[in-house]
């Protein structure tokens, strides 16, 4: 839809012209007095796919919050789009998709009404004006839920109510999509036409980052792998992240590289 593409125009050009989406420097946090992550210097910029991979318990989603400015470092700097992470509130600039478990604690309102929300940042209590409107239509068409519209969230697979979260951050007119582990509970059919909507999102200007467990979606489809343990134990291109031993040495194997288990 014309609006949506607009909408991806602006985006694209507004990123090309900022500086780095997210920006960590010798950051260290912890929820007590030992840290969970340390030493830790990331720079994402407009456009970027990124995945964050890890063991359980590494510090991917402290890492997440951090960069997110909803913990603050106890060492070292956190900004988001150029301001300190803690202190960015622009909402509007970042979609957040969680795991497809919490989804289910959504309110039963419908798909047309989640993608609806994403305009509230712009129109504040008011009324969505007749381009909000065109903008909830594009986001819709854009992620294949038009058919849905008016279907509950509640009455959805795993995969359609993950895209409807991924309309809402459209509407949003966000820079940048956050997921925490997606596809998790989403049926296997679903999962590679989810991968294809991120890559042609990103195609489209929106820098996208993923927590994953999936190590083969991420070798596909990410063009940037962040290696966790506590510390970074890669940051690079996901073809030489593939060819490295940071898997093995992060999770202390390498079996679940293709999803075996020992
Ligand atoms: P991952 O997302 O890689 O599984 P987390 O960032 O959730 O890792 O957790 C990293 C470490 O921090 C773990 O040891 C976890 O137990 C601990 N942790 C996570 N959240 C909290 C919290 N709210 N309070 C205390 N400890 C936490």
């Amino acid at each position: 839809m014309s609006a949506q593409k607009t909408s991806t125009a602006e985006r694209t050009r507004a990123a090309s012209t900022t500086a780095s989406v997210i920006e960590l420097s010798d950051v260290e946090f912890g929820y007590t007095s030992t840290p969970v992550v340390e030493d830790i210097s990331i720079q994402i910029d407009p456009g970027e796919y990124v995945a964050v991979v890890g063991p359980n318990g590494s510090g991917k989603s402290t890492l997440m919050r951090l960069m997110l400015g909803l913990v603050r470092p106890d060492d070292g700097v956190a900004t988001l789009f150029g301001e300190p992470a803690h202190k960015f509130d622009d909402g509007s600039r970042i979609g957040y998709v969680a795991q497809h478990a919490s989804a289910s604690k959504e309110m039963p309102i419908t798909v047309r009404e989640v993608v609806k929300m994403g305009r509230f940042p712009h129109v504040g209590y008011g009324r969505l004006s007749s381009e909000d409107w065109a903008i909830v239509d594009g986001a819709l068409d854009t992620v294949g839920m038009t058919a849905f519209a008016d279907r509950r969230v509640t009455q959805l697979s795993g995969g359609q109510r993950q895209r409807a979260f991924i309309a809402r951050a459209l509407a949003s007119e966000a820079d940048l999509l956050v997921l925490d582990e997606p596809t998790v509970g989403v049926d296997i059919e679903s999962v590679g036409a989810f991968y294809e909507l991120l890559d042609s999102l990103n195609r489209g200007g929106i820098t996208v980052l993923l927590i994953e467990h999936d190590l083969s979606a991420v070798t596909e489809h990410a063009e940037r792998v962040i290696c966790l343990n506590r510390e970074v134990y890669f940051d690079g291109p996901t073809g030489k992240f593939v060819e490295s031993d940071a898997l093995a040495r992060a999770f202390g194997t390498a079996a679940n590289l293709l999803g075996e288990s020992r």
